[in-house]
Order: structure tokens, then sequence, then C-alpha cells
């Protein structure tokens, strides 16, 4: 049952054929950080997603935020924020007794130790670049945990959302004060004017170094990025993938990468707010887990299925619509499923214990191995002891 010995990989169904995504040929790249912005959010599973999974009763997350670098035009992007210090001003009042930061019993608590502006001006000069160095930020949604304090970046720093975002949500959930005195670029329709992988997607750079894509579903205009992070001897890019999905158990396993028969995973844990400060920006265990698939998908997987995500794509109102959203996950496997993509979502714990995080670039992430290392450690959200029987897991060395 327990299978530690040999390597991992061989899957436990025939995968289907992974589409081609069609990304253009370019050679320009931009340089990705990954920021961890401090902020931090708790909230029962059920609330977002379902059906329950052995022992993941309590979804924890932090929110990232990417600092997108283009050296060629000197530019620098932030897609996406984190949450503001002041969160309750941002919040609309309807939203406020729904969240806490004190420990009471509201429904999602939140832990939030600086605003993004506050991390950038603060790295001594280690990257060059300030909140005063950022041309745009995008927000690839409006919730209040990806759109931080846009007031206190300078008035130069221009804002762009996905297309409708401002209609929809303009004064019932963003502040004017938010925007005032900046230039706010909501994408139409039309300036998406290639698809890549089923993303309508636009050259933000006009050089193929950075693509933003209209990602609907979880809101209205949600945006998500695929940034170049290298481009010889081949293109490997990383997909920004905003909250397309909150978790991975959302869009893994797929057709295209089903469960292996043995699953390799870090020991690594993960915390709420100020614990997590302790880990590492790089994975120092040399700890491999191994499980074997065949009981995961007997034992813990809720479809009993080696080729199906963990979770459901949510339905309204967590999601703005469920059509969309479901559309806009099953592309978001067959990036997953190709080895030149490296997905990256909001809120994935798991990023935190195996990529190298700003103040470093994570453009070396495909000759490190690091989508393999990711692929499966958000199975350590399941209780697998539980769900397997005991023991079900064995440690080796590597
Ligand atoms: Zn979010």
């Amino acid at each position: 049952m327990i299978m530690a010995n040999s390597e991992p990989s061989v899957p436990l169904e025939v995968p289907r054929a992974v589409p081609h995504l069609d990304i253009p040929v370019a050679s320009a790249t931009v340089d990705v950080r990954v920021i961890n912005t401090t902020s931090y959010q708790k909230t029962k599973t059920e609330n977002l997603l379902n059906p329950p999974v052995a022992g993941h009763d309590t979804l924890c997350f932090p929110s990232y935020a990417f600092l997108i670098t283009n050296h060629n035009q000197g530019a620098n992007i932030l897609f996406d924020l984190g949450m503001r210090k002041d969160w309750r001003t941002a919040c609309p009042p309807a939203l406020t007794p729904y969240i806490s930061d004190n420990g009471s019993s509201a429904p999602l608590q939140v832990c939030i130790e600086k605003d993004i502006v506050d991390i950038l001006d603060t790295d001594q000069g280690q990257t060059g670049i300030t909140s005063h160095d950022i041309d745009a930020v995008i927000w690839s949604h409006h919730h209040f945990d990806h759109r931080g304090d846009m007031t206190r970046f300078p008035a130069q720093t221009k804002l762009i959302v996905g297309p409708g975002l401002m209609n929809e949500y303009l004064n019932s959930e963003i502040h004017e004060s938010e925007l005032k005195g900046r230039e706010v670029i909501e994408l139409t329709k039309t300036e998406f004017s290639r698809e890549i992988g089923g993303y309508p997607a636009h050259d933000a750079f006009g050089d193929g170094s950075f693509y933003i894509m209209s990602c609907p579903g979880h809101t209205v205009g949600h945006l998500c990025a695929l940034a170049r992070t290298t481009s010889s001897p081949t293109s490997t890019f990383a997909l920004l993938g905003g909250d397309c999905a909150y978790h991975c158990g959302e869009f893994r396993p797929s057709p295209y990468i089903p469960l292996p028969q043995q699953i390799p995973f870090k020991s690594t844990t993960w915390a709420f707010g100020k614990e997590v400060k302790a880990a590492p920006p790089v994975l120092k265990s040399r700890k491999l887990l191994m499980c074997a698939g065949d009981l995961v998908r007997d034992a813990v997987h809720p479809h009993r299925s080696a080729i199906e995500p963990f979770y459901d794509t949510p339905h309204e109102p967590v999601v703005r619509n469920h059509a969309d959203a479901c559309d806009s996950i099953a592309k978001m496997e067959v990036f997953d499923a190709h080895d030149d993509v490296l997905v990256c979502i909001s809120h994935d714990p798991a990023l935190m214990s195996v990529l190298p995080f700003y103040l470093y670039t994570l453009n070396d992430w495909h000759r490190k191995g690091y989508k393999q290392k990711l692929h499966w450690e958000f199975l350590h959200d399941f209780d697998l002891e539980r769900s397997l029987g005991s023991p079900p897991l064995k440690q080796r060395s590597r």
C-alpha cells in the first residue's frame, strides 16, 4: 500500500492529450517576483468549497502580489496588492460584520501586518524598485484581499482593471476615493486581440513578455496574467491565476495530470498569520513524503476519481457566475498540464514552501524543478492519516 522507494509519476489513468496553448513566439521576458503581502485569511472551508474533504475544515491562506519588471522598457507592474492595513475603511460597511481581526466569531478572520507599499519601500534598495517606480497596478478583481490601498501609490501609477469591473462594482464595493486623481484603465473586450489557451489575451507591453487575460466567473472582469519567465533556450511562463480558483483542489487532479500511483510532497506545514513568518523563503527540508495515489483516490477524494478535481467549482454567490467560473477553471487546467507553465493562484499557501519569494525572482523555476515540487503540495491540507488509516505515510530522506 505504501510505496516509498520507487520514483513517482506513473499516473493512475491514461492522461488525456493536452491541448495546445498557442502562445505567440517572442524573445522578451519579464522578471516575476512573488510577494507575500503579509495578509492572511481564515474561514470555514465549507463557506467557499464543497464537497467536504477529510481534515480540511479550515481554509487558511495568504494573499500574494506579483511584481513584474520589463527591463527593456524600464517598466514595473504589480499584479494585485493583497489587503490594506486599514481594511475597515476599505470594506463596504455591509461586509465588515463578517470580518474580524480580533479573534471574534466572525466568519472570516484576517491578519494584516503591512501594506504592500511598506514592503516595497523598506527593501533598502535591494531591488531598486519602490512604490514610486510602479507604473501600473493590475487588480485581478476588486475584492478587498486583492486591491490593497491604491491611495498610497503616487498619482502617476495607473490602475488597470478588467472589462465591466468599474461599471459593476464602483460605489457599491469600490470607494471612489480609492481612485481619486489616478488614471484608471478599464480594458475593453476589443483590447484582448488574441486568444491564449482559450483566454482572451492582451499583450500588455507589446513585446510578448506579459499578457493580461480575461478570466471571468469569480467576478465580473476577473483577470489573470501570463508572464514569460524565460525565452532561451525555450520559453517558460508563470500563470498568475488570481482567484480563478481559491484552492488547488479545484483544478487538480485533472484529466491531463491524473493522480499518480505515488504522490510525492514535502513535509511542510502552514499556519495562520504570525506563525507563518517563520517560514523560510526557500524550503530547507530534505524530507519527502510519499503517499499511494490509489488510496488517496479511494479514501480521500470525494468523487473517488483520479482525474477530477477534489473540489467542485463553487456556485453563486461564492462566485459571480458559475458557468463562467467552470469555463475559466477548465482553461486553467490546460495551462497547469503544460510543463512550461507554472500556475500560481493568489491564495496557494504551498508557494511559500517551494518558490523563492521577493526579493528574489522566480524566473528559473523550470530549471529548478519547482513545478513538480509544487504540484501535489496542497494535499497537506487534507487529513490523509485519518482518511487512510494509520500509518498511511512514510518519510524517506533524500
Ligand atoms: Zn481573494
